[in-house]
């Protein structure tokens, strides 16, 4: 019996309503650890090159990892990857909550789905049994409504669901896959992929806790949580005050995104901060299965125009900032509301939120007018409008629903010249609330990931620039980063630190820790920690470089299957507003990314990647990793 984890492996093939049960290797687990890096194994091998990625021969795969519900905190999480119907490469998405522990204990670690359903089902998973269930009493309903019927149906309210909504019912592009009705695997249209298979919901529970090889070990760890919160600045603001703790610190430092990312800072701030969101809507502090961090918000309001169910939990920073800043936004009720319709339909926030700010700023220039938006005033600053809008989309209705369902870079298609200035894509995929003007490693970063722009797939500048604390370069020196560049560099050692971090983070996802638990810099414990809880939970003498390896053939895997979709060196590319100085005010007012510097850096990535100069990983690399099968696939 393996530590950590079942050793079994969930197929369903929809089309014919059976069921596999897989128990892989040891060393299959000990290599590619979980998550996306053990996704992108079936995903590569079975997936065939150029398909719709809406057909029934895209796989649509949940992975937990070897430590995924492990008694400590940050493990909760579970990883959702298929071809993206956003960017026809891979798609990737993340949640927390309890489904991902819940998933564990429901005795498998992953379940791979293929084919399409003939009719609308779902799947329960419970103390290892699994069978397929009628859905269509489900169809059209909002989450909170399944979730209901589903405990009532299953007589029990401690199952856990994760499920499509009615947006990727009607087919809105970049629809999510919800659990507990407010955690979303929301980006690169992983729910939309769900709904083409006819997959209502993935409901499981279980008794099945993993052993764990070393308790002593992983109960000390467990237990200097509390004790290192209280002294770590960044993590006692994010368990007070949740994600949105950053607006302030974004916004002075120049990179809360506003008006569609044509400012670095927003006049209103502190209206949409996350101390407003204390004083005044927050009703309690929430959190993912084992973890003391309390980060997530439950909001409640009842009176005045907006109001906000505590169901639904509450908005994060990056809908704050996509909802708020991006559109100009002051009003921490309207922006929450549109949270809680995000959560209720199943949509991305970000995709969401940045796809109305587009809509505004080609409404502010004339490119759309009344005619187009059915007689919506869509001005920056208009709450009613940005509702009204965001109604539309998650139910592909009205004027301008059915246009920006489809996200912002196919919305520029179709409206034509003009527009493609105001996006700010990679791959098709929304730039979250981080400004790479400032942040450059960051632009870097949003230009090659596998899945688009992300703020998640690498550490900040702040944490590895000129003046950073003795704590976060401690444990960056773990990692081999040692000398912090010049504030907004994008020179060599700062191209080494987006490596590099990339590489930890994404051994995190491999591993689905929380990004806020485990990390290379500011988090609850650093990268000695992080090798120390595996080592307990599964008994492995693991380093920090074999994680490290991990993480690296995650990227490559994914890599590999964008090059065999036909992605290049072009598809890495920043869209022309980062290019242009910034107005407004604060300390990136004109600042702007220079073309030469961003394809010096470029290159040189490629070249610490061992790719070539398209962006294409070599052999080397591929025996570097241990993948050369993965040639086999291209
Ligand atoms: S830090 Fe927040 S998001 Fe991460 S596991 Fe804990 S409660 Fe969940």
């Amino acid at each position: 019996m393996p530590y950590g984890y079942n050793g079994k492996i969930l197929h369903v093939d929809l089309t014919t309503g059976t069921f596999e049960v897989e128990e892989p290797s040891d060393n299959f687990y000990r290599k590619y650890m979980g998550g996306s890096a053990m996704a992108m194994v079936y995903i590569l091998r079975e997936v065939p090159a150029g398909i719709d990625p809406l057909s029934p021969e895209n796989l649509l795969t949940f992975f937990t990892s070897v430590v995924t519900g492990a008694p400590i905190s940050g493990q909760s999480r579970i990883n959702v990857n298929a071809k993206s119907p956003m960017s026809l490469g891979i798609g990737d998405s993340q949640a927390g909550g309890f489904f991902p522990a819940e998933f564990k204990f429901a005795g498998y670690d992953g379940i791979i789905f293929r084919g399409k359903s003939p009719k609308p089902v779902y799947l329960s998973v419970i103390d290892g049994v699994a069978a397929l269930h009628d859905a269509s009493h489900l169809m059209g309903k909002i989450t909170g409504e399944v979730d209901a019927i589903l405990k009532n149906e299953m007589a029990d309210p401690k199952i856990e669901i994760a499920q499509i909504g009615p947006a990727a019912e009607v087919g809105v592009r970049f629809s999510g896959i919800v659990n507990m009705s407010n955690r979303l695997n929301g980006r690169t249209g992983m729910g939309l992929v769900m709904a083409s298979k006819n997959l209502k919901a993935v409901v499981v529970r279980g008794k099945k806790k993993p052993e764990i090889a070393d308790p002593a070990a992983l109960i000390a760890l467990n237990r200097s949580g509390p004790k290192l919160m209280p002294e770590n600045a960044d993590m006692d603001g994010l368990g007070k005050l949740g994600t949105a703790s950053v607006v302030i610190f974004n916004n002075a430092i120049g990179t809360l995104p506003t008006r569609n990312y044509s400012e670095g800072q927003f006049e209103d701030a502190e209206m949409i901060s996350g101390e407003k969101m204390a004083e005044t809507i927050l009703k309690k502090r929430d959190t993912c299965y084992a973890c003391i961090v309390r980060c997530k918000r439950v909001v409640e309001i009842t009176k005045g125009k907006y109001t906000a169910d505590p169901y639904y939990g509450g908005a994060e920073y990056e809908t704050i900032g996509t909802f708020g800043s991006y559109c100009g936004i002051n009003d921490l009720a309207a922006i929450s509301q549109a949270h809680q319709i995000c959560d209720m339909y199943g949509v991305d926030s970000i995709t969401c939120g940045a796809t109305i700010a587009f809509a505004m700023e080609c409404f502010e220039h004339g490119i759309i007018g009344l005619t187009e938006t059915g007689g919506i005033e869509l001005r920056f600053g208009n709450a009613d409008a940005m509702l009204a809008i965001l109604n539309q989309i998650v139910t592909k209705s009205g004027a301008l629903g059915p246009v920006l369902a489809e996200g912002s870079a196919r919305a520029a298609k179709m409206w034509g010249t003009g527009t493609e200035e105001f996006l700010i894509t990679v791959k098709n995929e929304e730039a979250p609330a981080h400004m790479p003007q400032a942040k450059r490693s960051l632009a870097l970063i949003y230009a090659v990931n596998n899945f688009g722009a992300d703020h998640q797939s690498s550490e900040h500048d702040p944490y590895y620039e000129e003046g950073v604390a003795d704590f976060n370069l401690d444990r960056l020196r773990e990692i081999d980063l040692h000398e912090p560049p010049a504030f907004q560099s994008l020179g060599a050692e700062k191209v080494r630190f987006a490596a590099y971090t990339q590489i930890f983070y994404s051994m995190l996802d491999s591993l689905e820790l929380c990004q806020f638990v485990y990390g290379p810099t500011w988090t609850l414990y650093g990268p000695k920690e992080t090798a120390d809880m595996i080592r307990a939970v599964t008994g492995w003498k693991v380093s920090i470089f074999e994680l490290m390896k991990v993480g690296e053939r995650r990227i490559n895997m994914m890599r590999a299957f964008n090059v065999r979709e036909g992605f290049t060196r072009k598809d890495d590319q920043l869209p022309q507003k980062f290019f242009k100085p910034l107005v407004g005010t604060g300390p990136t007012a004109g600042v702007a990314l220079g073309h030469e510097e961003f394809n010096t850096a470029l290159d040189l990535y490629y070249q610490l990647m061992g790719w070539t100069p398209d962006g294409v990983p070599t052999t080397a690399k591929y025996v570097d990793l241990g993948i050369e099968w993965v040639k086999d696939y291209l």
